[in-house]
C-alpha cells in the first residue's frame, strides 16, 4: 500500500493555513534520498548529482539540494537565472540544452557553467556567440533502440537529441583544434526506468565510447554524465530502484572498462530529476462535486493545469482519500478537474473508498514534473507550493497565482 508522507491530522492543520489545491513537499524525504544517492556513488571521488531544475523549479527546493551537495542541471535562460540567484556557481551548474538560443549560451558562459553541447553545429555557434570554454561536454545519441537483455527501453533513433557516434569523433577533434582541453560525455537514453540495470547499461555504453574517443583523438575525458532517467514506482505494485545496486552496477562497469584504459580519474555525474523529487511531493486537493451520469465522477478543486501527466501521458498517479485508507475500495470513479477538456482526469475507472464532498484527496508522486508542467488553460491559476519541513512545520515556498498575475502580461 502506498502511504502519503503526511497524516490526515497534519493535513487538517495545513489546509487551515493554505487552501487547496497545493503541492506539498517533504523535506525529510528529499534530504534522506539525496544522501542515499551520494552514498551509493561514494566510491567515485568526483561524483556529483546535478538536479534537473525543470523537474521542480523552486529556489527553496534547490537550496535544500545544494545543502546536500548537489549542483543543478539547467536547460534555459530562466533556469540559469534561478540557479545563479540560489547561489550555484561555475561547475556547480550543468547547462544541458537543445535548440539553444544565443542569449542562453551567453548567460551560460557568463555564469561559467559547464556546457553540454547537443549538436555538432553548436560548436561553431557557441564559439561565435560566447566563445568556447576549456572544458566541454558532448551529448551522445547512439540511434536505433536502447535495449537491456533484449527488452527495448526506448528508441534513441527517434530522439532529437545529441551527436551521432561519427559526429562525436569529429566534434572532439574540432574542439581540441579550437583549444578545448577537457571533455565530458553525456547521454539520456530512457526515461522513468525503475530497472536497476538502466544506469549500469548506459554507463557501459558511455564508458566504452569514452575509451574509443580517447584512443581516436587523445582527448582528456574528465567526466561522464549519466543524465536523468531513473524512475519511481508510481503504481503501488511497483518496486523502487535500489540505488545502492545501481551505484554498484556502475562501479563494476567503471572497474571493467575505464580503469584498465587508464581512465581511473573520471568523475561520474548524474542529472536526476524524477528520482530526486518525484515521491517527495503530492498534490493536495478537495472533492468539490460528485456527478452521476453514464459514469460516476468526483470533481476536484485541482485540474490538469496543476498536474498534466495523466492528461498528457495517461500517467498513473496513486490517489489516497485521506482518513479512508482502510475503508473498502468499493466505488469506481473517474476523478476529474474542471477544465473544458475531457482528458482532464486524474484517474479513470479507479476503485476508491466512497468519497464525500469535502474529503481531502492526496495525489501521489507529483514532486517532479508536477507543478513544473502547469499552465493557465481555461484561465486556471497555478497553485501554491508548500514545504513540510523536517521539524514538522510548514513553509509557503510559492504562493498561489491570483487573477492579477493572470492579467499581468496583457496590454489593455
Ligand atoms: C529531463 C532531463 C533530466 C531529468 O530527467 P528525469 O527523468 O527527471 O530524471 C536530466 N537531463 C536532461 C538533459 C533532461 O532533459
Amino acid at each position: 500500500m502506498k502511504k502519503p508522507f503526511v497524516t490526515l491530522e497534519q493535513l487538517g492543520e495545513i489546509v487551515k493555513k493554505y487552501p487547496t489545491p497545493f503541492h506539498l513537499y517533504d523535506e525529510k524525504g528529499i534530504r534522506e534520498n539525496a544522501r542515499r544517492l551520494k552514498e551509493a556513488f561514494s566510491w567515485n571521488k568526483g561524483f556529483k548529482e546535478y538536479f534537473a531544475v525543470k523537474a521542480t523549479p523552486n529556489p527553496t527546493i534547490l537550496q535544500i539540494l545544494k545543502e546536500e551537495g548537489c549542483g543543478v542541471d539547467c536547460s534555459s535562460y530562466t533556469e540559469l537565472l534561478m540557479a545563479e540567484k540560489v547561489g550555484f556557481h561555475g561547475d556547480e551548474i550543468m547547462f544541458s540544452s537543445n535548440v539553444t538560443p544565443k542569449e542562453d549560451f551567453e548567460l551560460a558562459r557568463k555564469v561559467n557553467s559547464l556546457i553540454n553541447l547537443d549538436d555538432i553545429s553548436h560548436i561553431d555557434f557557441l564559439e561565435k556567440v560566447a566563445g568556447l570554454p576549456e572544458t566541454i561536454c558532448c551529448r551522445y545519441n547512439p540511434g536505433g533502440a536502447f535495449t537491456i537483455d533484449n527488452a527495448i527501453m526506448d528508441t534513441p533513433g527517434e530522439a532529437k537529441y545529441g551527436f551521432t557516434r561519427e559526429q562525436l569523433t569529429e566534434g572532439f577533434k574540432k574542439l581540441m583544434d579550437k583549444g578545448v582541453k577537457h571533455f565530458g560525455l553525456h547521454a539520456f537514453l530512457a526515461s522513468n526506468t525503475i530497472a536497476n540495470e538502466y544506469y549500469p547499461a548506459l554507463a557501459k555504453l558511455l564508458f566504452k565510447t569514452a575509451v574509443e574517443l580517447k584512443n581516436e583523438t587523445g582527448a582528456h575525458i574528465t567526466f561522464i554524465n549519466l543524465s536523468g532517467g531513473i524512475g519511481i514506482p508510481y503504481r503501488p505494485e511497483e518496486k523502487p530502484a535500489d540505488i545502492y545496486a545501481v551505484g554498484e552496477g556502475v562501479r563494476k562497469a567503471y572497474e571493467e572498462i575505464l580503469v584498465p584504459a587508464g581512465m581511473d580519474d573520471v568523475s561520474i555525474y548524474t542529472e536526476l530529476g524524477r528520482f530526486m523529487l518525484g515521491p517527495y511531493g503530492c498534490l493536495v486537493a478537495t472533492a468539490i462535486h460528485e456527478k452521476k451520469i453514464h459514469k460516476n465522477y468526483i470533481g476536484l478543486d485541482a485540474c490538469a493545469a496543476n498536474l498534466m501527466r495523466p492528461a498528457m501521458y495517461g500517467a498513473y498517479h496513486h490517489i489516497t482519500v485521506m482518513g479512508k485508507e482502510n475503508a473498502p475500495h468499493d466505488h469506481m470513479y473517474d476523478v476529474t478537474g474542471g477544465l473544458c477538456e475531457n482528458n482532464d482526469k486524474f484517474a479513470i475507472d479507479r476503485m476508491l473508498p466512497k468519497i464525500d464532498i469535502g474529503d481531502l484527496i492526496v495525489i501521489h508522486d507529483t514532486g517532479a514534473h508536477g507543478f513544473a508542467m502547469g499552465y493557465n488553460y481555461n484561465g486556471k491559476l497555478r497553485s501554491a507550493e508548500v514545504l513540510l519541513k523536517t521539524d514538522g512545520t510548514t513553509q509557503l515556498i510559492r504562493r498561489a497565482e491570483t487573477p492579477e498575475d493572470y492579467f499581468a502580461t496583457l496590454n489593455f
